[in-house]
């Protein structure tokens, strides 16, 4: 008999309190089953057990660890957060104003 291991790839949000950056992390989080029947959980962060995602986290911009947990799919509600990763390309265009200054 084999125990069956399933395992799915959860993105945290999390958001600073220094700063207000907004960022996600990514848990692999695996569902193990012991030989009693017991349901666990493992979370694993690039094949590394790790803690449970908890407010306090450390910001990667200003360093703060007042950083709050959202719940999971706040930023696919809430695509206002979730800033451009590069700055907007300046418009090329001139600004050119159309009307003509009165010549007098
Ligand atoms: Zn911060």
């Amino acid at each position: 008999m084999t125990s069956l291991v399933e395992e799915e790839i959860r993105s945290v949000p999390f958001e600073c309190r220094g700063c207000w950056h907004v960022w996600e992390e990514d848990y692999q989080v695996r569902h193990i089953e012991d030989r009693h029947g017991n349901e666990g959980v493992i979370w694993l962060r690039a094949g590394v057990p790790v803690p449970p995602p908890s407010p306090g986290a450390i910001c990667p911009r200003c360093g703060s660890q007042q950083a709050t947990m959202f719940p999971e799919g706040y930023l696919a509600r809430h695509p206002e957060l979730r800033r451009p990763p590069e700055p907007e390309e300046p418009d090329p265009t001139p600004l050119l104003s159309p009307v003509r200054k009165p010549y007098y």
